[in-house]
């Protein structure tokens, strides 16, 4: 897809389509505020308008699309990426498109993840994309390329989340990611089952264990500038859940090649880092597994060792996520970065807690808590904090080693956060636990059903705000 910025009014632009934004009530403009009351369009948000050029009419482009904004006015980004988004699908029919809105960032990301198709496995794909995107009253060129790699960066995440597990396994995904480092010049480093052995993964090693398909560790650093500071991001990689022999149900198991969504999250942030040149330093670890079931399966029982040196006891081997992350979150903290940042579809009970818009943070630090949820709230990704309960760390107490993996089905959300906690080498650390918004079984105004790409631009925009 071209983009471009025309001065042009909207009247002059000879486009195949025009798309303006209508506020709920005002005229559109163009002479067309005439026609709008006898097709009961009133610009409320979710309604659009097909009007093709007639004779007379007072503009060049050959249709004109309207777009409802309800009460925003133009300059409110989230909605104008909303109304854009929601439209996309359907600027595919048009090969050259121009779009009357301000926001030249929100626009692109708008027509971009809304537009956005999964179509690899279809015999027939479904849509094609448009050519040409002029966007007219825009004067940010900066933006333009922002935008077009915060919407590089979801692209690449969903596409990995929504490939079937059986074409991901782990080395699958440490080989995507190898390709993906390669191209942005960024340094990558893949720990092989031998490599993790040797350097006392066990985490890792026990929920890879029953997989015909090794575990391995991929490590992609973007480095900065050397003194604006590191960022060290560890995404949960597990390529496929079955539960492990604590084996999930049909319904539970049927999304489980979702569960790399955090790995996925965090290989489209330093990517994104790279390909801005931020300043900051960033360091993106994701521990890849595949949690099955076989005669080489761990067993409720077996107690693994972390990098760290830590033990837990397996009392749940569905509750994998946690065990692959500690061994990152430890790995991570060796190289003592100045914040660390972990994502994971990691919880049922943050799904009960905030449902499928909201995005769970609990974290050591009230000001890196505070700064990524201000971040969400400028990448319109809303996001709410989880308490660090330190009195329920007891429920996490093992007779056989340091720890458990499972405290039980109550604030399971806060449970994992303090299993993972004597990882982190005291450092700065938020967990981000987007069990539901990573993955929707539903379209949204900025995509269809399946990976979203949660995350990612809530954590460019933080880098950003760092840098
Ligand atoms: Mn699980
Ligand atoms: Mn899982």
């Amino acid at each position: 897809m071209e983009v471009s910025l025309s001065p042009l009014p909207a009247a002059e632009i000879a486009a195949d389509l025009l798309v303006l934004p209508v506020r709920e009530g005002h005229d559109p403009g163009l002479g067309l505020g005439g026609v709008l009351g006898q097709v009961r369009f009133t610009g409320r948000a979710g309604q659009d308008l097909l009007l093709p050029r007639r004779d007379g009419d007072a503009f060049r482009a050959a249709a004109v699309l309207l777009v409802g904004l309800g009460d925003a006015d133009a300059d409110d980004e989230h909605a104008v990426r909303r109304a854009v988004g929601r439209v996309a699908p359907r600027l595919a029919e048009f090969p050259t498109v121009a779009i009357a809105f301000p926001h030249v960032q929100a626009v692109i990301e708008g027509v971009r993840l809304g537009g956005y198709r999964f179509d690899g496995y279809k015999s027939e794909p479904r849509g094609r994309a448009f050519r040409e995107l002029v966007i007219l009253a825009g004067a940010d060129p900066q933006g333009v390329a922002r935008a077009g790699i915060v919407a590089d960066a979801v692209t690449f995440a969903r596409d990995l989340v929504n490939t079937p597990a059986g074409d991901l396994v782990p080395m699958d995904l440490a080989e995507r990611a190898r390709a993906m480092a390669e191209a942005c010049g960024l340094g990558v480093r893949v720990l092989d089952a031998g490599a993790l052995r040797e350097g006392g993964f066990g985490g890792i090693l026990g929920v890879g264990a029953a997989s015909a398909n090794p575990p391995c560790l991929i490590e992609v650093s973007h480095p900065g500038d050397g003194v604006s500071g590191t960022v060290g991001l560890a995404g949960k990689g597990i390529t496929f859940d079955s539960g492990g022999l604590a084996i999930k149900g049909l319904g539970a198991m049927s999304t489980m090649k979702c569960d790399m969504a955090g790995g996925a999250t965090m290989l489209a942030v330093v990517q994104a880092a790279a390909r801005l040149e931020l300043p900051v330093g960033v360091t993106a670890v994701v521990p890849a597994a595949e949690n099955m079931v076989s005669g080489s399966a761990i067993r409720p029982g077996d107690v693994l060792t972390h990098r760290n040196g830590r033990t837990t006891e397996v009392t749940d081997t569905d509750s994998e996520g946690r065990l692959v992350l500690a061994d990152a979150l430890a790995y991570l903290a060796e190289g003592s970065p100045d914040v660390l940042i972990d994502a994971a579809t990691l919880t049922y009970s943050v799904m009960h807690a905030l449902g499928e818009d909201i995005t769970g943070v609990i974290g050591s630090d009230r000001g890196l808590v505070g700064e990524l949820i201000a971040a969400g709230a400028r990448a319109g990704e809303p996001m709410w904090e989880l308490p660090l309960w330190e009195p329920y760390a007891d429920r996490l107490e093992s007779e056989v080693a340091d720890a458990k993996n499972e405290g039980g089905s109550l604030a399971d959300a806060t449970i994992a956060a303090l299993f993972l906690r004597p990882f982190t080498a005291g450092l700065p650390w938020a967990h981000l636990d987007f069990a539901t918004t990573a993955y929707l079984d539903k379209a949204t105004d900025l995509g269809p059903a399946g990976a979203t790409g949660a995350m990612i631009r809530t954590l460019i925009g933080y880098l950003e705000s760092r840098s």
